[in-house]
């Protein structure tokens, strides 16, 4: 069948435009041509616009050290060292953002941070709730997808595509974005020693990893993927792009308490080892103890913020579920409420749910899940109903958790 040729865009016949021009699959007019030109020269100038936030933010307008913390503090219960410390990472970063070349030969540097804690203590979240507030482009990213180049998984430039496209493609803005690494004890070395064997899932990563954290230009495939010969690169500056790197480094505290160990040995070691806090050894981690978990000293050079977060406690969980901005139990008022129903807890009903996540060891993550056990009836029932006030009381809390297995809710 012979196609028809009009234009893919506005459907007009060839006859009724002025030209028509033709391509693989499709047609299209002059005046569609001029259309879109027009369109996306306002694009590129909103990007632009866009981009701008974070590099023309007057000095006065550029949020302290301290606001950035008590902005965290409304998300984030606890965590106060890690929150420090990403505080003032952030607030360097605008400024070095908003330094000018002519100043001085003082070159503001990055400094990149790592942040160590088990799973589910506040991690990615510190580093969302950071976005939140901040007008640079940020992307999370997963370590343990990447891999050597060759090799199946994502290349390492794909972080810079993840960032390109939240920046919609502004490379100026995405040139001083935030990207957060999680996961980045899955790429250690199975061994401290190096010579052992090759390694092409850890070390090699961390070799490319090495390349952005220490800023250069690199080219990224901007539709990500493996690379194509036929793709245009974008060259992307990594020198003001801020790094944060998270991860659980699971086993790490044998090596901490190793370290203090040996370290104290002799006359006044029973003395200095009664003052270590052994319930939360990760406060004293070093950058020695990233190295013998597997990091590569480079790695470690780039990230000179260290910090770590503190496994959360019966109080901190009952916090978490009702303190923060958008504490679960908030959200779910919040759902019943765009029903016009009045949701309501007895006060007994949070301390069963953190109980219950503590017994079972399900971390904040838990939390969700048991609440979510408890309000599925309701929530299925409560939209066709003709009450406007919902309580739940603690009979009714138990009741709906006695017939599921919490067992299998237990993080592995
Ligand atoms: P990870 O450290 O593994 O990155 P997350 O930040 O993803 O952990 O935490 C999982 C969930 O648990 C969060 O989405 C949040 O609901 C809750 N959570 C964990 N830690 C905290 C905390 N310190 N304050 C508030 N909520 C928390």
């Amino acid at each position: 069948m012979a196609k028809v040729e009009k234009c893919s865009f506005c459907g007009r016949a060839k006859k009724e435009v002025p030209i028509l021009l033709t391509g693989i699959d499709g047609y299209i007019c002059s005046d569609c041509i001029e259309r879109a030109a027009d369109m996306l020269d306002e694009l590129l100038k909103n990007d632009k616009k866009k981009g701008e936030g974070g590099f023309n933010m007057k000095k006065s307008e550029l949020p302290k050290p301290l606001e950035i913390k008590e902005f965290l503090d409304q998300y984030v219960i606890g965590q106060d060292v890690a929150k420090k410390i990403l505080s003032v990472a952030v607030y360097n970063h605008y400024k070095r953002l908003m330094q000018t070349k002519d100043d001085d030969d003082v070159e503001i540097e990055k400094s990149n941070i790592i942040m160590v804690g088990s799973t589910g203590t506040g991690k990615t979240l510190l580093a969302k709730t950071i976005a939140k507030l901040l007008k640079v482009p940020f992307t999370i990213v997963d370590a343990t997808v990447l891999t050597e180049a060759g090799y199946v998984g994502e290349d390492i430039e794909s972080i810079l595509t993840r960032l390109l496209q939240v920046a919609d493609y502004n490379v100026e803005a995405a040139q001083r974005g935030i990207v957060f690494i999680d996961e980045i004890d899955k790429i250690a070395r199975k061994s401290d020693n190096p010579s052992i064997t090759r390694d092409v899932s850890g070390e090699g990563v961390q070799q490319g990893l090495l390349k952005l954290l220490e800023g250069s230009v690199v080219n990224v495939p901007p539709q990500g993927g493996r690379k194509h010969p036929d793709q245009k690169m974008i060259p992307v500056d990594t020198k003001n792009i801020l790094f944060i790197c998270g991860g659980a480094f699971d086993g790490i505290e044998r090596r901490i308490a190793n370290r203090l160990n040996t370290k104290v040995v002799g006359y006044a070691a029973s003395k200095d080892m009664e003052r270590i806090d052994t319930a939360n050894l990760l406060q004293y981690v070093t950058p020695q103890d990233l190295k013998s978990f597997g990091l590569i000293p480079e790695i470690i050079g780039r990230l000179p913020m260290l910090s770590y977060l503190n496994p959360l406690d019966r109080e901190a969980l009952r916090r978490i579920l009702t303190e923060p901005k958008n504490s679960i139990i908030k959200q779910y008022v919040k759902l019943f409420a765009m029903d016009g129903i009045e949701l309501t807890f007895d006060e007994e009903v949070f301390e069963f749910v953190v109980d219950t996540a503590v017994e079972f060891k399900l971390g904040a993550r838990g939390l969700r899940s048991i609440v979510e056990m408890i309000m599925i009836d309701v929530m299925f029932e409560m939209p066709s109903a003709k009450d406007k006030k919902l309580h739940i009381t603690l009979e009714y809390a138990k009741s709906k958790l006695q017939k599921v297995n919490l067992e299998r809710l237990k993080v592995a």
